[in-house]
């Protein structure tokens, strides 16, 4: 591996995105700019990128970085405001206790800010109030792997998928949500043509491209499928008796629990929405397939019975034996990039650094001693939506949120916002300075981005890679760990937290997996804790467990031997359950949110590159079309959405593909970018017992038609300052901003608002415009010496010109008569043609591209369009709409 670190040429680091981990090669240009390409030796990704991380180089301009700390909105020194954060959790804890304050934290931060937020929480300030958002993506399975594991700790590598004779892929959109993981999983199919894929998902997502079956279950019932499954593997004889008397306890029960809510196959497909004759497809599968590797996701986790689905999965694979060795095991896949290095120090308000338990008397006498921290938390702090509910009680009354944006990405977010208006002090470290979190917080303090600050992450395989520094920190940002290191010794606690850099925190995290371990504790990386500085910065990826320098290992559990007090493996008995919430009259539909192919949880970061935002600019909702006749529901419209907890205005996509009943809204749009797409306003705030993790993926919703009085677009060079509408969305494009609007009352002279808001003077308006103020048709576009400098179109209905065509012209710097003439129709002369809506973000390919290449060189497969456009060449994100379009044309 290639690695230079200094801000020199080509660095080899790590993509800040999702938890496939993949190395990126970083290469810094001249003129200030940011190439990048997979890193071919890392064993993540060798070599791939997702649409994401092809993009990472237009992320990183300083375009709405927060670049110096701010006290009540002013800008004051590092001194002033690291005081200010210390001073006041001081005087709270002084006066209410050390329960009284809290962290939210993130999967985002590096391992050793974790670390250091960690220590400073559970062990000087004595409290475990810490919690991160991947409390929202993960937390089920880290209760599942420890029931059943004894430890939080995934068996398999990504190998395992190569290795696999059957993938099945439950509650997991991996073509969107782990692009280069499904990459991967497609390039085995090829490969290998015996490799069978099956996916359990309500939808029919992208990755049912690959699918040799798709179960489209009934929302929430993946426990009935796999308690199901349990069930006949024993009655079918497929047990592993070997193993399950050898290395399992509590089978009898759980297949006893499995025989009694699954008796059998019909009653089984029933209650999940499916035919017999499919379901038993899938059982025979699995039966007869030794090499199965079961991926699971948000779509189980996300429930308030998240730990009882994984464990329902995880039963099937112990009943066989299939975990521990290749091609097998059930699988994970985390979403946050460093989610795993989270889990790993401890991150989450129930668990204790180095995979410890805070309810264990000896593991906190081991910590304690370790970190010779003068008061320990004894008690699980706070999950991540009690800890809001805390706040909104007063409970909680001082709060420092680390690079994360629980204004948007928390159920029922409308009441977290209120919380934390209400909170006595928030300080907010980010890199970004306007947040809908950031607006509330008495103290910003700017954080380091990517690219700026060194560290360590964990990925899904348990693949410890370093991000590392390659870009001057921007303004006069910090580390995350200086941040916190830095408070705390203003907090008093100046010893404990003088380190040098990261490398010294990463060596002390090390030394505390192995100290009193003796094999006993899974996460055990004590063969790096004396790494050099040089040892440090040249790190290589490998998977913990790492006992030795230079020993890494693959796989777990090879020996069957596991982390429990008997060593065995533990079945669960599972009770599937339904979800907290059903669908009434008043809310018929089901809501499920998750993730678009482009963007990044609250689009901070990716909202700032053009191409990942041409592929959805806009927040929308999927349904059914069936579901949507007869309700003013159609296409391209806009649905307003309404739960018993708050409401949405969002872009109406029909799509066959969605189950009947139930509608998928993605979660990324802020307030940043959308007045009113903040969809987790929407969700309701059930959590999993055991877990905490929120139910995302089922709130009863009712959708009806949001018919404004007019529609309309803006495309313009500059930001601007709406006025007089009501529905707004933004997304950046290439030299221009795309605008998305409606109103519920139409001006009462169109072109004067028009230009109120285009033109920053009247001196230098240019404009055509065409203006039928009956049928409340408003076209004006204003130019610039003979350039345009903005558009702007209004309708009486959302049907209006595409926007691809004009977009395309502000890359020019004059246009020719003819396309002066298409202006006002917001269409291409003859001769000239529309790409149309962007399908390949990489290529900046659009649909009506393809669509023409497809009939006219009568393109017969994904291969064929990618050899005439390149587009699907590079990410290999857009194949499956590629794939749907071929199929459209036959
Ligand atoms: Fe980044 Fe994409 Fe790789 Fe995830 S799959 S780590 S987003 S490049």
């Amino acid at each position: 591996m290639k690695v230079q670190n200094t801000l020199a040429t080509e660095v080899s680091t790590t993509c800040p995105y999702c938890g496939v981990g993949c190395g990126v090669v970083a290469m810094p240009q001249v003129d200030g700019g940011l190439e990048v390409r997979g890193d071919e030796s890392h064993p993540s990704n060798f070599g791939r990128l997702c649409s994401k991380g092809s993009a990472l180089g237009q992320t990183v301009g300083l375009e709405g970085r927060l670049l110096h700390p701010q006290i009540n909105g002013e800008r004051c020194d590092w001194d002033r405001a690291l005081n200010e954060v210390a001073s006041r959790f001081r005087q709270t804890i002084a006066e209410h206790g050390p329960d009284s304050v809290a962290f939210y934290v993130s999967g985002q931060l590096l391992t050793e800010d974790y670390y250091v937020a960690n220590k400073l929480m559970k062990g000087y300030i004595g409290s475990a109030n810490i919690d991160t958002n991947s409390r929202l993506c993960m937390s089920s399975p880290v209760a599942a792997h420890k029931r059943a594991f004894g430890a939080d700790a995934v068996p398999c590598a990504y190998e395992d998928l190569e290795r696999a004779k059957l993938i099945v892929l439950a509650g997991s959109n991996a073509a969107w949500c782990h692009p280069v993981l499904f990459q991967r999983i497609t390039q085995a199919r090829q490969e290998n043509p015996d490799l069978m894929v099956v996916v359990i998902d309500p939808r029919r997502t992208a990755t049912c491209d690959i699918a040799d079956l798709h179960l489209a279950v009934r929302p929430g019932s993946d426990a009935i499928v796999f308690s199901g499954l349990l069930h006949y593997l024993a009655q079918q004889g497929e047990a592993n008796p070997l193993f399950v008397d050898h290395c399992t306890e509590g089978s009898q029960q759980a297949l006893a629990m499995a025989a009694e809510v699954a008796p059998t196959v019909e009653s089984v497909a029933v209650r999940c929405g499916l035919t017999a004759e499919a379901l038993s497809q899938f059982y025979r599968l699995f039966a007869r397939t030794e090499r199965v590797v079961t991926v699971y996701s948000q779509g189980v986790n996300q429930s308030i019975s998240g730990t009882d689905k994984v464990n329902a999965i995880i039963n099937c694979h112990l009943l066989t034996g299939r975990i521990g060795r290749p091609g097998m095991g059930p699988f994970s896949f985390t979403g946050q990039p460093n989610a795993m290095g989270g889990r790993e120090v401890g991150g989450l308000a129930n668990q204790l650094a180095a995979h410890m338990e805070i309810e264990n008397a000896d593991h906190r006498d081991t910590v304690q001693r370790f970190w010779q921290a003068p008061t320990m938390a004894d008690h699980a702090g706070l999950k991540a939506v009690d800890l809001f509910q805390a706040i909104e009680s007063g409970r909680v009354k001082a709060l420092w949120v680390m690079a994360t944006n629980p204004a948007v990405t928390l159920p029922d977010a409308d009441r977290v916002r209120a919380a934390l208006k209400k909170c006595d002090f928030v300080a907010v470290s980010d890199c970004v300075e306007e947040t809908d979190t950031t607006a509330l917080a008495h103290v910003l303090l700017p954080a380091a981005a990517w690219g700026e600050k060194d560290g360590a992450v964990t990925n899904s395989e348990r693949r410890i890679s370093r991000q590392r520094k390659f870009l001057p920190a921007a303004g006069e940002a910090r580390p995350d760990w200086w941040i916190v290191c830095e408070v705390a010794k203003r907090m008093g606690f100046a010893q404990a937290f003088d380190y040098d850099g990261p490398a010294a925190i990463f060596r002390e995290h090390a030394a505390l997996s192995g100290f009193e371990n003796f094999g006993e504790r899974d996460f055990d990386i004590s063969g790096l804790s004396e790494l050099s500085e040089t040892d440090y910065a040249d790190l290589t990826p490998a998977q913990w467990p790492i006992r030795q320098a230079e020993a890494s290992t693959p796989r777990l559990f090879g020996d069957g031997r596991y982390f429990t007090p008997s060593g065995k493996a533990r079945f669960v008995p599972v009770e599937p359950r339904l979800p907290a919430n059903l669908p009434d009259a008043d809310f018929p539909f089901v809501l499920n949110t998750g993730r678009v192919r482009d963007q990044w949880h609250t689009m901070a970061r990716t909202g700032k590159a053009p191409r990942l935002s041409e592929h959805s600019p806009e927040p929308y909702a999927e349904m059914h079309p069936q579901d949507a006749q007869g309700m003013g529901l159609v296409e391209g419209a806009l649905a307003h959405i309404f739960s018993r907890w708050g409401e949405a205005v969002v872009r109406l996509r029909l799509n066959e593909g969605q189950q009947r009943g139930s509608v998928f809204v993605p979660m990324h749009w802020s307030e940043q970018f959308s007045s009113s797409g903040r969809i987790d306003a929407v969700v309701n705030p059930e959590r999993d017992a055991i877990s905490g993790q929120p139910e995302f993926k089922h709130t009863p919703v009712r959708v009806v038609a949001y018919e404004p009085a007019w529609h309309g677009f803006i495309l313009s060079r500059r930001k601007l300052d709406l006025v007089g509408v009501t529905y707004w969305v933004v997304a950046k494009g290439e030299g221009f901003y795309r605008y998305e609007i409606a109103g519920e009352q139409a001006p009462e002279n169109w072109p004067a608002w028009a230009r109120g808001m285009l033109c920053a003077s009247e001196d230098d308006v240019n404009w055509i415009e065409y203006l039928d103020q009956g049928a409340r048709r408003y076209r004006g576009v204003r130019m610039v010496n003979d350039r345009v400098e903005s558009c702007l179109f209004i309708a009486p209905s959302h049907d209006l010109p595409p926007r691809s065509w004009l977009a395309g012209l502000f890359g020019q710097t004059t246009l020719d008569d003819n396309e002066r003439k298409g202006l006002l129709l917001g269409k291409p002369p003859a001769g000239q043609k529309d790409v149309g809506r962007i399908v390949c973000a990489c290529f900046s390919v659009g649909i009506n591209t393809i669509t023409d290449a497809i009939r006219e060189q009568n393109l017969q497969s994904a291969e064929a369009i990618g050899q005439a456009l390149k587009a699907g060449t590079n990410c290999g994100s857009c194949v499956p709409e590629l794939k749907a379009l071929v199929a459209g044309a036959k």
